[in-house]
């Protein structure tokens, strides 16, 4: 498809981003700046991810540390151990679901992504699900994911969650069938603290009578499910926000909020651009990143 240069590219995370701060979506998605370091949450998920995607394509997973991305020893570091991880995970996954691991038996497409461009004018729409499966009772998406704890607060917080609600009406806009639901696949990471001294493989290998022991505490399938009013408020609430996007791009100008600037005792990455503005010093601890570059087909993007 070709993408119109003048149109806003919005995904559901560009969405969520704009409406924690307006500032954090100008420095991540008009700016493009990210911090640099790895984070080992991230790096750890994204490995999981792409371990289950060559799964379910019929191929053996990478599992080799690259130096993209990497800037110090602790980066690298990180970046090891992230992936001892993801295959301790993938390993639990296959050993626990064993034929169910990659829901044999049903026409499975991994991955898939989307645009939409014909919703608005001023806007596209874009985004990727990890993967459709057609089952005996119908088509559903699949998302993995991986979480410290499968508590209920985990699990009735897919209730509300815009981004399933996004992704079925998204599917529901391209093909024209509704799914019937999103196959949450979800996976705990160990619960248990890692002893002083203890190498990380010593530490994995500790937690695997856990999972052999505790399987509902580390493993969850749950579909959620929506309704067409759901769908109406969505949209109802897209409005808003593309508006407020698009008026902000219009204005040059993204409204800071200051209560988020701390959540969860954490620090926004950003807050050193808001405290003293772009400086010669703080800048050196971010670099520019395309925000989409997860989407193949989403190219456009330009550094401002
Ligand atoms: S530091 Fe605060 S105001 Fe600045 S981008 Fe982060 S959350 Fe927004």
């Amino acid at each position: 498809m070709e993408i119109q240069p003048n149109k806003l590219i919005l995904t559901n995370s560009a969405m969520a981003k704009y409406s924690l701060c307006p500032r954090r979506y100008y420095w991540r998605y008009v700016r493009g700046f990210t911090s640099k370091g790895l984070n080992f949450n991230l790096e750890a998920g994204s490995y999981f991810h792409d371990a289950l995607h060559k799964l379910f394509l019929g191929e053996e997973p990478c599992w080799e540390a690259t130096d993209e991305d990497v800037i110090t020893p602790a980066d690298m570091k990180c970046r090891k151990e992230a992936i001892q991880l993801a295959r301790f995970l993938i390993e639990q996954y296959m050993q626990f679901y064993g034929d169910r691991a990659l829901f044999t038996g049903c026409e499975v497409t991994p991955e898939w992504e989307f645009q939409i461009d014909s919703w608005r004018d001023d806007v596209i729409l874009a985004g990727k699900v990890d993967g459709l499966i057609r089952r005996k009772d119908g088509l559903h998406i699949l998302e993995h994911k991986t979480t410290r704890a499968i508590d209920t607060d985990y699990l009735d917080k897919t209730r509300l969650d815009r981004q399933i609600t996004f992704y079925m009406w998204a599917v529901r806009e391209l093909t024209g069938e509704l799914p019937k639901g999103i196959i949450y696949n979800v996976v705990g990471k160990p619960r248990k603290y890692r002893r002083k001294g203890e190498s990380y493989a010593d530490y994995l290998e500790r937690q695997e009578v856990e999972y052999l022991t505790l399987p509902g505490t580390y493993f969850a399938r749950q579909v959620a499910l929506r309704t067409e009013g759901d769908f109406e408020e969505m949209e109802l609430d897209m409005h808003r926000i593309v508006d407020e996007i698009a008026s902000c791009h219009e204005e040059d100008y993204f409204r800071r909020n200051t209560d988020t600037c701390y959540l969860r005792e954490r620090r926004c990455n950003y807050q050193p651009f808001c405290i003293s503005g772009i400086t010669a010093q703080n800048v050196l601890t971010y670099q520019k990143k395309d925000p989409f570059c997860e989407l193949d087909e989403v190219n456009v993007w330009e550094e401002a």
